[in-house]
């Protein structure tokens, strides 16, 4: 197969453009790339050298924005006008947030309970999608700033329990951020390849990635086979992380003080108080013994063991998560070759201490925690950018495979981006009566009408045995091998008539051609969407026409001269509208005919089934 150094998310061909990796977190986000030099993933930090980007946002009276640490003072000062956790909102309806709303310092409204969720701002309304892709482009805007040249392209990371719904909604803010989003991986893909599993091509492993952030804990188990990651299980709880253990924290804390000193839930303020204060105590935990604070007035302590008993029952938690998630996967304990943690709340030395009992071996621990799933993004950038050539890219189809049906349609059997080798088939059957041939054409491309895509070849299979049309299955199997030559074959099953082609797709395409093509298909997306449905009505309007036709010769002695007449009107009036640019009129008018025929139609079937049944008796 050529090697085209094709961008396979977008069609466009590889300039020296910088693609980076995002970690879009709940707590924390962070963007990284692979330095085009020392060819190693890096997180790129601010002027401060801050890496993480805290995702908080903070919307001003007149709705200036600021996100990030610059945001954070505000969670204090004004949490009303505060954003956090905005993730926890992305394709969510507020019917899926009702139970966990108090969680919320700011307003989630909730007018309708079905669609999305909006947050309320002042007199304003966000979206999750708008919110995220403030922190996006701050995220982009670092990029920028930091490498000179602008960045318009990114691979996000999400958890791998995210659904289309979820995953969609991060695509939709990557693309109100101005990025062109390449790829979503997950998030436990993205942390084992920035450990260099995954990237050697014989390698075949079975990872568990133990994920616990801010506000969410999942368990990954994947497999590794040939450099294809695949997800086996996932487990987890989108309520249990650091936010919980700062929670038993502050409970900690408050049992030492009677209740009427302890703030009100409405005092956000003093909450969140006692909030930062049990996160900075917390962090302080990683690296010393013990740590102390002052929050309204009161003098707190914690050390290790304290510590380490808040959380007992959290991380008793997590460990069921974990052997839930291998009981899904159908595995024991000792069929895991590698543990991987991430996520910022891993850096507790009693977490690491009891994951790695659990699984009894050592964990992957050397990389930043909270930077791992960006520094793996990065990787997965880089390869998409085609600078690792002998990994995933090549083996990918760039343009999709298919077959005309009919109305000149184009049906994809092998979409693009399809890792080969890959193999499918579809069932078809005749249009007609008798009909004893079946042309199969053979497409490349993204356009939905087959002449603005490219034929590849053409072959009849023949000899079908007459029977009536719908019945015969004509079995169209593509099979693309690991050298990308296809494979097309076609059996008439029931006769077992079969005919094959071999063509090699790729042949005589330039780079320049390949990306025109996808370029135009995304050109020209919504004409061919109109043009797919007035083909598709026009397809079932001559449908219509030719079993009503059938139908009338059949029975015209069943018929009035009334309904003779009437129905042939109403088959000219369809007729003529078959051959105007007007799908809605061509369903009135399908319509209006079946209005015309059903009376009788009905009534015929009856005689007919009445026929049937008398003739039986007879005999
Ligand atoms: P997310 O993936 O949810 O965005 P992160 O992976 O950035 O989250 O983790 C954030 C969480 O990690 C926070 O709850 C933070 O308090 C916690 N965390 C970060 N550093 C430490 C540390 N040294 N000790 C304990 N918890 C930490
Ligand atoms: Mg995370």
């Amino acid at each position: 197969m050529p090697k085209i150094g094709i961008n396979i998310a977008t069609g466009s061909l590889q300039q020296a453009e910088m693609i980076v990796g995002i970690d879009l977190g709940t707590t924390n986000s962070l963007v990284a790339l692979v330095h085009p030099d020392t060819r190693k993933p890096v997180v790129l930090k601010d002027q401060n050298g801050l890496a993480l980007v805290p995702s908080i946002l903070h919307i001003g009276q007149h709705g200036e924005i600021t996100v990030g640490e610059a945001a954070r003072t505000f969670l204090k000062e004004d949490p009303s006008r505060t954003i956090f956790s905005v993730k926890r909102l992305m394709g969510k309806s507020y019917k899926d947030l009702s139970s966990s709303q108090d969680l919320f310092t700011y307003k989630i409204i909730d007018e309708d309970k079905e669609s999305l969720v909006k947050v309320q701002v002042g007199q304003q309304f966000y979206s999750p999608i708008e919110l995220s892709s403030y922190i996006l482009r701050e995220l982009k805007d670092r990029a920028e700033h930091m490498l000179k040249t602008p960045v318009s392209k990114a691979v996000i990371t999400v958890p791998a329990y995210f659904n289309d719904a979820q995953r969609q909604a991060t695509r939709d803010a990557g693309k109100l951020a101005g990025i062109d989003v390449l790829r979503i991986i997950n998030e436990p893909t993205a942390a084992s390849l920035a450990y260099g599993l995954g990237m050697s091509p014989e390698e075949n492993k079975t990872i568990a990635v133990y994920d616990l952030g801010g506000g969410t804990f999942d368990v990954s188990i994947l497999q590794i086979n040939n450099g294809v990651f695949e997800v086996l299980s996932t487990h987890g709880d989108t309520y249990l992380g650091g936010d919980d253990i700062d929670r038993a924290i502050v409970d900690f804390w408050l049992k030492q003080i009677p209740v009427s000193a302890q703030p009100k839930k409405e005092d956000i303020l003093m909450v969140q108080s006692y909030r930062l204060a049990a996160v900075q105590v917390k962090h302080q935990l990683s690296m010393q013994s013990n740590a102390e604070v002052v929050v309204g007035g009161h003098s707190f302590s914690l050390d290790q063991f304290q510590l380490e008993e808040i959380i007992a029952p959290l991380v008793e938690r997590t460990l069921a998560s974990c052997q839930h998630a291998l009981a899904d996967a159908k595995l024991s304990i000792n069929q895991i070759d590698e543990v991987v943690l991430v996520g910022g709340s891993t850096r507790m030395p009693a977490i690491k201490k009891k994951v790695a009992a659990f699984f009894g071996r050592s964990v992957h621990d050397a990389l930043d925690p909270d930077q791992v799933v960006a520094l793996g993004a990065a990787i997965q950038a880089d390869i998409l950018a085609g600078n690792n050539k002998d990994f995933l890219l090549l083996d990918i189809t760039p343009l999709s495979l298919g077959i005309e049906t009919m109305g000149s349609l184009m049906d994809v059997l092998i979409p693009r981006n399809t890792k080969i080798p890959f193999r499918v088939a579809r069932q078809y059957t005749t249009q007609q009566d008798g009909q004893g041939s079946m042309r199969i054409s053979v497409y490349q491309g993204e356009r939905d009408m087959v002449q603005d895509n490219r034929k590849l070849s053409e072959f009849n299979l023949t000899g079908i045995p007459g029977m009536p049309a719908g019945v015969p299955k004509v079995e169209v199997a593509f099979l693309i091998n690991a050298d990308g030559i296809l494979t097309v074959r076609a059996k008439e099953i029931r006769s077992g008539v079969e005919q094959e082609i071999e063509i090699k797709p790729q042949y005589g395409l330039t780079d320049q051609e390949v990306e025109r093509l996808l370029l135009d298909s995304i050109t020209h997306a919504k004409d061919d969407i109109k043009k797919r449905a007035l083909v598709e009505a026009r397809t079932e309007g001559e449908q219509l026409l030719q079993t009503t036709e059938k139908f009338v010769t059949k029975y015209a002695a069943s018929l009035s001269p009334k309904e003779l007449s009437v129905t042939a009107a109403d088959m000219q009036a369809l007729q003529l509208a078959l051959t105007m640019e007007d799908k809605d009129l061509i369903h009135q008018r399908m319509e209006a005919l079946n209005e015309t025929s059903r009376p009788y139609a009905e009534r015929v079937m009856d005689q007919a089934v009445s026929t049937a049944l008398k003739g039986q008796k007879i005999e």
